[in-house]
């Protein structure tokens, strides 16, 4: 046996229980395990919960605020394009290797957090070509065994005008991508963005998630049109919207005819927890679409906040939704975990049950709701059976 947990509180049960972990999966969950394991750890009453699954983010563009003030921010049109144009100042020195260390530093510290998966978004433009692909696929390879990281390449200026991005792109799915990105009011015509990267997906046999709707305002909404063609395509429960900012400002009709969409069409929101949380995660909630939160942009030229902490998401999606009682707190916990590996494609695997994998962590403290409010230690953080961090740092044998 590799590992086995001792007195152990688990989500939704009472009491305390044994969990036996072999090959990198639970083998047995009971009030009591016999026998013996190479390791042996006692939670002592303390939450043992699946790890975090941080559903978006973007590990090349990470960590460069050694390289860049934000006090010298020119500003454009829009606060997208602000963005972009001041990313590209940033990135045009990017190279394979320096992509590859951040993209490593970064998910060591996810790792550290309990975060056993993430999923990054890599751009795809005339300024990086390939380069942030390379190096956040080797960053996945060395990362391997610590935290699992899906990549989604995405053309972050759109197709229109822009002859290389499809080559680029339809490369970058080549080399290994895991599934495809899209951000459709990088084009003028919006859903025509949303066809193509439906038909790469299809093509590819991959996944899809799209940057959606990130003007605060209700028009673009391209929402409904991604939850049609997931339906008609049969991609059910294969695509992922993000941001969704319209949903907090089209008339209440129209949110729910988006909202009741999604649920049928399987497509999952994820959000950063700020504006209109209500609109954006609670009601769609409601309407039975699968939901989670996420870090985005970490400590770079779109956002300088953030440490891919995904317990301090989560206190921050339940103050601005607002979620108060413990079961509401309790399902945020399960939204971070169960809600973004759901997400990402893998929930059956996701669990404290026997036949699930062994990606967990033990909070320091008995329910996920003090977990949340308490803001706690990851006591112990476990990566496919193998204790990997103990008390927010990276065990020894991993640094
Ligand atoms: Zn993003």
């Amino acid at each position: 046996m590799q590992l086995i947990i001792r007195n152990a509180s688990i989500p939704g049960a009472s009491g305390t229980c044994d969990i036996a972990i072999d090959a990198g999966h639970i083998t047995a969950v009971e009030p009591r395990v016999e026998g013996q394991a190479d390791r042996e750890i006692d939670a002592a009453g303390n939450l043992v919960s699946p790890g975090f699954v941080d559903a978006h983010t973007h590990l090349d563009k990470a960590l460069v605020l050694d390289r860049y003030d934000w006090s010298q921010r020119e500003m454009q049109a829009t606060p997208r394009m602000t963005s972009v144009v001041e990313s590209d100042k940033v990135k045009r020195n990017f190279t394979a290797d320096d992509v590859r260390q951040r993209a490593v530093r970064l998910g060591r510290r996810c790792a550290a957090h309990g975060t056993t998966t993430l999923r990054s978004h890599v751009d795809i433009d005339e300024v990086v070509g390939l380069t942030d692909m390379e190096g956040v696929l080797a960053a996945k390879e060395e990362l391997r065994g610590l935290i699992d990281v899906q990549v989604c390449p995405y053309a972050i200026n759109g197709f229109e005008g822009q002859p290389r991005s499809e080559p680029l792109l339809c490369e970058a799915l080549r080399m290994g991508a895991d599934l495809v990105g899209g951000v459709p009011e990088a084009d003028e015509d919006g859903n025509a963005h949303v066809d193509k990267v439906f038909q790469l997906a299809n093509e590819f046999g991959i996944g899809i998630d799209f940057h959606t709707d990130q003007v605060r305002a209700a028009r673009p909404f391209a929402l409904p049109h991604i939850a049609e063609k997931a339906i008609a395509d049969g991609m059910q429960g294969m695509v992922m919207a993000s941001h969704c900012f319209a949903l907090g400002h089209v008339p209440e009709d129209e949110h729910k005819q988006a909202s009741d969409l999604c649920a049928q069409a399987g497509v999952s929101i994820c959000v950063t927890p700020y504006f209109t949380m209500r609109e954006r995660l609670a009601l769609p909630r409601q309407a039975g679409v699968n939901v989670s939160y996420m870090s985005d942009n970490i400590q770079d030229t779109w956002q300088p906040h953030g440490n891919g902490d995904m317990l301090l998401l989560a206190i921050f999606t339940a103050r601005l939704t607002p979620f108060n009682t413990n079961q509401e707190l309790d399902a945020v916990l399960e939204m971070g975990t169960l809600g973004a590996a759901k997400s990402l494609g893998f929930a059956d695997e996701v669990g404290v049950a026997v036949g699930k994998r062994a990606d967990l962590m033990v909070l320091e403290a008995p329910t996920a709701h003090e977990a949340v409010v308490n803001q706690v230690r990851r006591l112990w953080v476990i990566k496919g059976g193998r204790v990997v961090a103990e008390d927010g740092r990276l065990v020894a044998n991993i640094l």
